[in-house]
């Protein structure tokens, strides 16, 4: 089967985008202006913290800027899985915040919650629906490992009957943890429902620097605006802060995605997967998949790509030999659906930080907060990443405040050579582990035990 021939003539939009009814883009910034709350990036994080501002106090003038287009970047090019875990998954936030973990795991339950009564209750149209969660082992150490540790456990008839691989041994499900969800119309949903508020929004308008000025905030747009506030709040993510002090607790790494043409009813009845559940494999180098509304499949995940010196670049966004590597494992899980092809892909970056979950801090006072590192698993999580911005900023003791995963940041990566050679050996090593029945060798057991990291 000629595999390239499946990608190759596919769609570099990311499908999310590559629709009619993405919105027009507003209008840059094109005055001086003063604010109360300047939230920059209009991603997940900023229209959150943006909308739950103007929640809590109507009052208050809220001016979110977006250098490029709200949701182009990875909030309207994920995987659309909204996770209730807080610390990219319970193992490793208990791994981290033992004391911690059972708070974590209700915060981040109330929190999947609070994001389907928004959707609900402003009426946003963004196929959001909770569903299972499947793990699924592709070797036989996995489903050793599963069976001894999880509940749920799926024999291989079991999770075969969900979804139809001759590659799946066995599997965990999850229930009511998950939401699958267009990730890009949430993003304008929640641009508009903040915009109703009265949220003032400019697209276009990237902030290039800030500084105190007196007891306020002063920042430049590279339009030449100048802007006061009298706080701000950074959601921008894989980008580098305007905080420059952080910038090495956090690496941009590039995740990638394919997605499938609708599947026929023959197509679809080949695999079954009438539950619709997110699906992710055991492995280290894992893949995640899910359908669509349209019968689409997005198959994303595996490769996980850092380049020399943190390096942000649109070209990034498109990686030949990952696409082929993603295609050949797809048809190698799904044997049944040869002859189907991808009619989009594309990749994008992610905020990767040595604890695989955010972080957060102030600045200038606390006239500045930010929330960053929220590596894989940042769709849910941000709208808990604003409420914690809003209350650093606020100065009050909140619950928030006082966890120890808020107060508490993960360790730096190292600067130049070092943060290259150290991810590269950590990728090596990470896919020698999945050759050898998940086996650590020397560098990666000195990493965990160091609680140093590296994952997408
Ligand atoms: C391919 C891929 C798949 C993923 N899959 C999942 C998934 O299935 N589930 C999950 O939970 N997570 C997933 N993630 C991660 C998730 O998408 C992110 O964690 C989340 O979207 C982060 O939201 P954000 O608002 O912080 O960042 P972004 O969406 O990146 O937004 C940051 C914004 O800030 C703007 N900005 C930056 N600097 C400036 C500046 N100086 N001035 C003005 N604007 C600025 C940028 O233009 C950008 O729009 C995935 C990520 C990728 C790339």
């Amino acid at each position: 089967m000629d595999v390239s021939a499946t990608w190759r003539d596919a769609s570099t939009t990311p499908y999310w985008l590559d629709t009619p009814d993405r919105p027009a883009a507003r209008s840059a910034l094109t005055a001086d202006t003063h604010t109360d709350l300047l939230v920059v990036g209009g991603g997940f994080s900023g229209l959150w913290t943006a909308l739950l501002a103007k929640e809590r106090d109507p009052d208050r003038d809220v001016l979110l800027v977006e250098g490029d287009r709200i949701g182009w970047a990875a909030s309207g090019r994920n995987g659309g899985f909204c996770s209730a875990s807080l610390t990219h998954g319970r193992d490793n936030g208990a791994q981290r915040f033992p004391d911690e973990i059972e708070t974590l795991e209700r915060l981040g339950r109330e929190n999947l919650a609070a994001i389907g009564e928004t959707v609900q209750r402003y009426g946003i149209d963004c196929d959001y629906h909770l569903r299972d969660s499947l793990t699924v082992a592709t070797e036989p150490y996995q489903v050793r490992e599963m069976r001894d540790a999880a509940t749920g456990f799926l024999d291989q008839d079991a999770v075969r009957a969900r979804l139809d691989s001759p590659t799946f041994l066995g599997g965990y499900v999850e229930e009511g943890d998950l939401a699958l969800v267009d990730p890009a119309r949430l993003a304008w949903g929640l641009a508009d429902a903040a915009e109703r508020l009265g949220v003032r929004i400019a697209e276009h308008t990237r902030v290039s620097d800030l500084a105190k000025d007196g007891d306020r905030m002063r920042l430049r747009t590279d339009g030449g605006r100048t802007i006061t506030a009298a706080h701000v709040a950074l959601g921008t993510n894989a980008f580098p802060s305007l905080v420059k002090r952080v910038r090495l607790h956090t690496v941009p790494v590039y995740d990638y995605v394919l997605m499938t043409e609708p599947l026929s009813d023959a197509q679809l009845a080949s695999i079954g997967w009438a539950g619709r559940e997110g699906v992710d494999d055991a492995g280290n180098q894992f893949h995640y998949y899910r359908m669509t509304a349209d019968r689409r499949i997005l198959w994303g995940g595996y490769d996980a790509i850092y380049h020399f010196g943190r390096a942000v670049r649109p070209a990034y966004d498109q990686r030949t030999d990952t696409f082929e590597i993603l295609a050949r494992q797809f048809f190698a899980t799904f044997p049944q659906l040869e002859g189907l092809r991808f009619s989009h892909r594309w990749g994008g970056a992610i905020d990767t930080c040595t604890r695989f979950f955010a972080f957060f801090g102030t600045a200038y006072d606390a006239r500045v907060s930010y929330a960053l590192g929220y590596t894989g698993l940042g769709v849910g999580a941000t709208r808990f990443g604003a409420r914690v911005m809003l209350d650093l900023l606020s100065g009050a003791h909140t619950e928030l405040t006082e966890l120890a995963m808020v107060r508490t940041k993960p360790l730096p990566f190292p600067p130049e050579p070092l943060a290259y050679a150290g991810i590269q050996a950590t990728r090596v090593a990470l896919a020698a582990a999945d050759r050898h029945e998940g086996k650590r060798n020397l560098w990666l057991r000195g990493l965990d035990k160091v609680g140093l990291g590296f994952d997408s």
